[in-house]
């Protein structure tokens, strides 16, 4: 059946010299893998439209096996992410992560729109780790391996929250914190923001100034989180942590 899509590259593979294998993130179908005949070509209608991170819309031809790319029209390219190498590391990653976590054949509008406006973000601004971190969140939620932060993982307190334990896998509150040796304490603001982190969507967002000792710290516990949590691993983590060791 030929269907009509918006969506964006997370992943693309070459398939003898001349053809890619496209894995789309559609708003109306979830994830799809579909063929692109001949997009290696230079001359190809399908080349520009084959690219990574590329959103756009797509006329494809879907089959219960391999489906196939008829046509495409970019909606928005991210130029300023490939010509940024920590754009392009950064989104890289979270698209990574999006393929992990995403369904084949499954719709999610509300993820699809948090990763738009994700990578609008990236591409825009030269400061995007807060964004970057709650859409992490919603993904990890999407797993189904969000943390607990609404309240003390251990005893389901409210108030009095002071650490944020990856062990337990999510906040204690100041009675609890000792049952984790390596809980970490943060300030009552930082713990306030993983409840924005998984609660409010970016586009409820104008800025949230963030120190930045603090996005460094937020940075390291989400990585060990995922690492705890997540399960799959993630190439683009080794190419993130090499260019971080640039900076
Ligand atoms: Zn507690």
């Amino acid at each position: 059946m030929l269907r009509q899509f918006e969506g964006i590259i997370l992943k693309t593979r070459d398939y003898g010299e001349t053809h890619k294998i496209v894995t789309i993130f559609t708003k109306e179908l979830g994830k799809l893998s579909a063929i692109a005949r001949g997009a290696n070509k230079p001359k190809s209608k399908l080349s520009a439209i084959s690219q990574m991170f590329i959103q756009g819309d797509f006329l494809v031809y879907v089959t219960k096996g391999l489906s196939t790319v008829q046509q495409g029209e970019i909606i928005a390219s991210y130029r300023y992410i490939r010509e940024d190498i920590l754009k392009t590391a950064y989104a890289s990653f979270i698209i990574e992560l999006t393929d992990k976590l995403v369904d084949e054949r499954k719709p999610d509008p509300f993820i699809y729109n948090q990763l738009c406006q994700t990578l609008t973000w990236i591409n825009e601004k030269d400061e995007f780790m807060i964004p970057l971190l709650m859409y992490e969140m919603k993904l990890f939620s999407k797993g189904g391996f969000a943390p607990i932060v609404d309240r003390c993982v251990n005893c389901g307190r409210t108030n009095t929250l002071t650490s944020f334990s990856i062990q337990e896998g999510g906040v204690l509150c100041e009675q609890c914190y000792p049952i984790d040796a390596r809980a970490v304490q943060l300030s009552p603001s930082l713990l306030k923001l993983f409840k924005i982190f998984l609660h409010v969507g970016l586009e409820r967002i104008g800025n949230i100034s963030v120190k930045k000792q603090n996005k460094q710290l937020l940075r390291t516990l989400f990585n060990e989180y995922y690492d705890e949590y997540g399960g799959f691993y993630l190439k683009s983590r080794k190419f993130l942590s090499q260019i971080d060791l640039l900076q």
